[in-house]
């Protein structure tokens, strides 16, 4: 039976080792933090899974949250007016098929890397570097490397030509807080647009002092969301990104006001460039490494497709490593097992990508149709879930009217003026 090292104890890397473990595979994996420092460490992202990723956890037994942690039942949208306000220009919900959830990848990773260790893993706590991946080459008949955005995952090369952009397109923000307002109706993700300024998000999760929301802002660098450029106390960045609110989208406002820190540590700020590289590192001695996750595939979490992605990843990989017996791994089994996952993740990386951009006029009338169809506004919620299925529609104007026009026929009468004037308002980052 082979020998697999994974390097990187995330969302990506640690469902592989369960199912290879499972499997009888001897598995090392390589974590530069323990369990405790993960748990005791900053929070890393706002990790809200669909139901297709929270499904694969499910069928390799590793659900452990199921029960605890609140459901996301679906997705409200607005796109806000760009005057401080001025409110929403389009405003609508829809439930998902089966609901998603958010579990603090504190809580989770420590566990997760744990059990891993009690169930037969071999767990090494190191950073690893080029001697380190030469020595787990030297000893293993596969190396993955699924270190997300970690200094090593810069030795796989840039794909220029599946990477859209060379530099941050959004500057994030997160804070996790208690006492903030559900949403009425049914728990979800609070998508709201503020033209040539950014988004905000807000959602329920699961963090270590038990159910919690996050507040996301995505900045347009140097705009009003921007909340990277000065260093922050974690109770200045709360103070802030309420401020922000009382600006922007008093909606939200309200329901934030009496949001408090979940701990010192719920707090997050960060910019970096979406990109794709190439899957296979050739090291030093001429051994071949495999990129998994967001080692090769980083998107802007604004779609917060990034943990699903992984997740959906780590599947394909297990899958093709089982189907694949006692054979070598070669370079070839490495870029054909990457298409197999590219065939899923080119639809995230183009959708998410268009979520950066200023939308297109046809796209606009889409979004506004939504409002009036709740089948519309079910197939972009759902879509979250199952994002190939966004194309052709969502980024084709012929393919779009149709799918509008299939599933609302009223909506060609809607006001050409105010979609005009709510496109103008657009301005690229
Ligand atoms: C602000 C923010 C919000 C997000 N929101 C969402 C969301 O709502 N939904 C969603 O699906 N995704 C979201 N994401 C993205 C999501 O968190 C990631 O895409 C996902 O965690 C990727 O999993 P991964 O295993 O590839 O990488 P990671 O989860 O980053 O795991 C990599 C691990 O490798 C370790 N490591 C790094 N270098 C080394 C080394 N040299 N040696 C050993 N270990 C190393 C790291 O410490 C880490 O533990 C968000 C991300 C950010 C930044």
């Amino acid at each position: 039976m082979h020998r697999i090292a994974i390097v990187g104890a995330g969302q990506a890397g640690l469902p592989l080792a369960f199912g290879l473990l499972d499997k009888g595979y001897e598995v090392t994996v390589v974590s530069d933090r323990t369990p405790d420092q993960i748990r005791g460490g900053n929070v890393l992202s706002s990790q809200c899974m669909f139901g297709a990723a929270l499904q694969i956890e499910r069928d390799l037994g590793i659900d452990d949250w199921d029960a605890t942690c609140p459901p996301v039942d679906g997705i409200s949208f607005s796109l806000q007016s760009p005057d401080p306000g001025g409110g929403p220009l389009i405003d609508w919900k829809a439930r998902l098929d089966r609901p998603a959830q958010s579990v603090d990848q504190r809580i989770k990773m420590s566990a997760w890397l744990a059990q891993l260790e009690s169930r037969g893993a071999r767990v090494l706590v190191q950073k690893a570097g080029v001697a380190e991946l030469e020595a787990l080459a030297d000893t293993h008949d596969l190396v993955i490397v699924s270190a997300g955005k970690g200094e090593v995952v810069q030795l796989f090369e840039r794909d220029a030509s599946r990477s859209t952009f060379d530099a941050p397109q959004r500057v994030l923000s997160l804070t996790y807080v208690h006492g903030l307002t559900e949403a009425d109706d049914y728990a979800r993700v609070s998508f709201n647009v503020v033209p040539s300024v950014g988004e905000y998000f807000v959602m329920p999760a699961l963090t270590l002092s038990g159910p919690c929301h996050i507040m996301f802002f995505e900045g347009i660098p140097q705009g009003p969301f921007d909340m990277g450029r000065q260093a922050l106390t974690p109770g200045e960045h709360l103070d802030a990104a309420k401020q922000l609110l009382r600006t922007w989208l008093p909606r939200e406002a309200d329901r934030a006001k009496r949001a408090e820190l979940t701990d010192a540590r719920g707090v997050l700020s960060g910019a970096f460039a979406p990109v794709v590289r190439k899957p296979v590192l050739q090291l030093p001695s001429g051994r071949h490494v495999f990129g998994l996750g967001d080692a090769v595939v980083t998107n802007d979490p604004i779609s917060g497709q990034g943990s699903s992605s992984a997740t959906h990843a780590s599947k394909v990989y297990l899958d093709a490593i089982l189907a694949h017996g006692d054979a070598p791994f070669t370079r070839d089994w490495m870029e054909q097992t990457f298409e197999r996952y590219w065939t899923y993740a080119q639809a995230v990386t183009q959708w998410t990508n268009s979520l950066l951009m200023p939308p297109p006029q046809y796209r606009l009338r889409l979004l506004d149709a939504a409002v009036r169809s709740p089948a519309i506004a079910s197939a972009i919620v759902n879509g979250f879930d199952d994002p190939p299925s966004f194309f052709p529609w969502w980024s084709d104007a012929d393919a779009c009217e149709r799918f509008i026009a299939q599933r609302q026929d009223s909506v060609h009468n809607a006001p050409d003026a105010q979609e005009d004037g709510m496109n103008q308002r657009f301005a690229t980052p």
